[in-house]
């Protein structure tokens, strides 16, 4: 039988959370909030130095860590959040935050059901992370020896609870500079060597885009300002590439820096081409047991799942790339980064609902 949820208890405890101000960087007062609580329900809390907060909700083995970030994007502070007809918004001046306290209330609200009910249940490491949206800077800093689960769940995703992310890209940054050399573009233009032309030549021979069903790239800034009577002498290219397969996200990131060599080789420009590994990409089998655990308990629920496949990242990539399998479950959160942002009560119950099934242990 389904141990209920309190909705308003949760409910309650969302709004609060939603009503503390956490953009990116300025955690503390919500990790403050959450710690309380889980110790309050009498898990060990450990906030380490980047301000990710974990906590132990100790049960049985296998151990499962269930994630969300703490930080919401701009404009959150002072967020008013309102109900309407189930549906919990804004007063349309900053975002609700639902991205991802949603995930948090959801996971303390479970803890705290199946404590409160005496339930067998899994070991739990609670796992609420900093700067998520900035670039996953807080899951990169967590100290991987400090957690026993190889297994995780993060509350992160847009969609009705019941959808699951087993697949998301990894991206890859490119920053060119490229130096030619200065001459007067009517008098001695030979002597010069445009890097606008090397740029241009670089761009022009790639290929951008769609590369593949799950493989990307752009270039977001090509700039060079000069007077039109001097050549080029420098040249400035941004660029990534995605793909969820990470052997082509380095032959995406080769053939882009590739093109730049050659193109600087053939046109005697000096480059200093930097690339850097923002996160990888994940694509879970599609017999992964985690997946198939999930979908059960969805079941159970009477949650139709949803597998998809994501366009971007999350926590999620860094915890598999740090060898903890993980998928995002979707929250209910709805037009996230914007102010329009909003959650309906029974995605919010329902994400929780799922939070304590995947904790609760089942007599065979
Ligand atoms: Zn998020």
């Amino acid at each position: 039988m389904e141990i209920s949820i309190n909705r308003d208890r949760l409910l309650k405890n969302f709004l609060e959370y939603t009503a503390i101000d956490s953009e990116s960087g300025n955690e503390a007062a919500m990790a403050s909030r959450v710690a309380a609580d889980l110790e309050a329900l009498g898990c060990p809390v450990r906030t380490d130095e980047t301000g990710n907060v974990t906590a132990l909700f100790a049960g049985e083995a296998p151990a499962l860590i269930m994630c969300a970030h703490m930080d919401t994007v701009a404009p959150g502070r002072g967020v008013r959040p309102v109900i309407t007809d189930g549906v919990i918004h804004t007063d349309g001046s900053t975002v609700l935050g639902g991205d991802d306290k949603s995930g948090i209330a959801a996971i303390v609200e479970a803890i705290r059901t199946a404590k409160e009910a005496g339930l067998p249940h899994r070991t739990i490491e609670a796992v609420f992370t900093v700067r998520e949206e900035t670039g996953m800077t807080g899951s990169k800093a967590l100290d991987y020896e400090k957690l026993s689960a190889k297994e995780a769940v993060v509350f992160d995703s847009g969609g009705d609870a019941g959808k699951i992310i087993t697949a998301a890209p990894g991206q890859t940054k490119i920053r060119a500079e490229i130096k030619g050399v200065a001459a007067h573009a009517g008098v001695a233009p030979e002597k010069g060597v445009s890097a606008i032309q090397a740029g241009a030549a670089a761009i022009s021979a790639m290929k951008l885009l769609r590369i593949d069903g799950e493989t990307t790239a752009n270039i977001g800034t090509f700039t060079a300002v000069g007077a039109t009577n001097i050549v080029s002498p420098s040249a400035f290219i941004e660029a990534e590439a995605r793909s969820r397969d990470n052997a082509k996200l380095e032959a995406q990131t080769k053939h882009m820096t590739e093109c730049l060599e050659n193109a600087c080789r053939r046109f005697g420009a000096e480059l200093d081409c930097r690339v850097s590994v923002s996160y990888k990409g994940y694509a879970l089998p599609a017999d992964d047991p985690l997946t198939a655990a999930v979908e059960q308990a969805c079941r159970r629920l009477g949650i139709v799942p949803v597998t998809a496949a994501s366009g971007g990242g999350s926590d999620a990539n860094v915890l598999n790339a740090a060898g903890i399998k993980a998928v995002v479950l979707g929250t209910g959160m709805d037009k996230v980064h914007t102010t329009s942002e909003r959650i309906t009560v029974k995605n919010l119950e329902d994400t929780a609902r799922i939070a304590l099934e995947l904790m609760t242990l089942r007599q065979q």
